[in-house]
């Protein structure tokens, strides 16, 4: 180890080197491996700028405060920290209702079993996402349908969610990729139109404004994440945002036993509570999260400016007027023949090698083995029967999302935590790839 590089920065520095999407913990380790104090996390210093999760003794007093109370789950705390959690994430998404839960899967679960969500029933999702989206739909043995995506802006593309739409389908469940609103005004159209609900997977998307307006409350409900690697988190977490009195009593009964608030009961629940620690530790975050977000914008904004000039380049799209994107991701396309025939894992080591890592993204889902396996489960041939699970296999081709999956380049919300001249970086290392592109297409 160098001399005069601690232990600490030593172990962050390297944290954030080789992972660059899986945030990087802030929180050192003694050399028995438990845990420093809260106070040693993040060390944001010039080699390591963008360390994640940042906390301090804030969280440390929040999650000791906690602790001393004996009240550690919202069940013996009803008027603790999780009820207000709720009252502060509502207020921020200008929605009537939030029903904190143990993760963005269980909002989403909660959400469609509010929604009494089953077998026989379709439901709509983008290929471009987290598979938790595909996840919940067969958790519920529904059958999940994917809608092609619009190239430009990597979100499900509303003319394909259209074409998706049969006699069955129960739910239209859009993703914000990257935390940037998909185009909710013609997707609330067509599930007004055909009477089916709107289910917005919020999850990377706190923070995000379509047209103005906090995405989770255009359809029947939002639900969000609070993961370990978004940009509001407790390590796990999650929420479902409503305007929706009746829909909020059957999230809040489905999420947990017992004492069921006045709404039409289904027989079905969970527990998926979000504990006192968590939501301690949320409003200590949340203390942070609008001058993160600010941050974030900022230098997405400018990153989007030099990069937009780069020919072969082309940040993400974001659909609407006066739309603000949550900045989870900062999503590219790479057009391999304006870097003369460059392979995207090629131009990726460059960059690596240049002191920019960038992700690849997501693999295509609707082509997983995952996926695939589907067709073949007893349950779904039992329910669905053969010819539908192998026509299934045909609907779930989507040739723009199989372009994007291949084009596509990625900086995790972390990296626009640096300096404006962190994202100049960003933009002279991809121009001093692309004038050497020639020459390394050739080795
Ligand atoms: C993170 C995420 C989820 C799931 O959230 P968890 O808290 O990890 O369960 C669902 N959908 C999307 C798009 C996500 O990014």
């Amino acid at each position: 180890m160098k001399k005069g590089l601690s232990r600490r920065s030593f172990l962050g520095t390297a944290a954030s080197a080789g992972a660059a999407l899986c945030a990087s913990a802030g929180i050192s380790r003694a050399a028995d491996g438990s845990a420093r104090p809260a106070a040693a996390a993040a060390p944001r210093t010039a080699a390591n700028p963008t360390a994640w999760p940042v906390a301090d003794a804030r969280e440390e007093k929040a999650l000791l405060g906690v602790l001393r109370s004996g009240k550690w789950g919202r069940t013996s705390a009803p008027d603790g920290r999780v009820k207000e959690f709720e009252a502060v994430f509502a207020a921020r998404m200008k929605a009537k209702h939030c029903i904190a839960t143990s993760s963005g899967t269980t909002a989403l679960l909660s959400s469609l079993g509010a929604l009494n969500i089953g077998p026989g029933d379709e439901v709509i999702l983008p290929p471009y996402t987290f598979v938790a989206t595909f996840n919940v739909i067969t958790a519920n043995f529904a059958l999940p349908v994917f809608a092609d995506v619009d190239p430009a802006s990597f979100q499900i593309d509303p003319a394909k969610v259209g074409a998706a739409i049969t006699r069955t389908t129960k739910v239209i469940m859009p993703v914000h990729i990257g935390g940037t609103a998909c185009d909710l005004d013609a997707i609330a159209e067509l599930a007004r139109a055909r009477k089916i609900s709107l289910l917005e997977d919020a999850c990377q998307a706190p923070g995000a404004e379509f047209n103005g307006q906090p995405v989770g409350t255009r359809g029947i409900g939002g639900c969000f994440s609070f993961q370990a690697s978004k940009n509001l988190t407790s390590g796990e977490g999650g929420a479902v945002v409503t305007n929706d009195d009746t829909f909020a009593a059957q999230v809040y009964n489905f999420h947990t036993p017992g004492n069921p608030k006045s709404a039409p009961l289904t027989g079905r629940a969970a527990n998926y509570r979000l504990t006192e620690f968590q939501a301690a530790l949320l409003l200590a975050q949340y203390a942070r999260f609008d001058e993160q977000q600010d941050q974030r914008h900022a230098n997405a904004t400018y990153l989007s400016s030099l990069l937009g000039r780069i020919p072969g380049i082309a940040p993400a799209r974001i659909p609407g007027t006066g739309s603000r994107s949550g900045w989870h991701l900062f999503m590219a396309r790479y057009d391999a023949r304006q870097f003369a025939g460059l392979p995207r894992a090629k131009f990726l080591e460059a960059l690596a090698r240049a002191g920019v890592p960038a992700s690849s993204g997501y693999t295509g889902l609707n082509t997983s083995a995952h996926v695939n396996a589907l067709a073949a489960n007893p349950h779904y041939l039992r329910i669905y029967g053969k010819d539908t699970m192998t026509r299934w296999l045909e609907r779930n081709r989507c040739p723009v999302n199989d372009r994007v999956v291949d084009e596509a380049f990625w900086f995790p919300q972390t990296r626009l935590l640096g300096s404006r001249s962190d994202m100049e970086r960003i933009a002279e290392a991809i121009e001093g790839v692309r004038k050497r592109a020639g020459t390394l297409a050739a080795g």
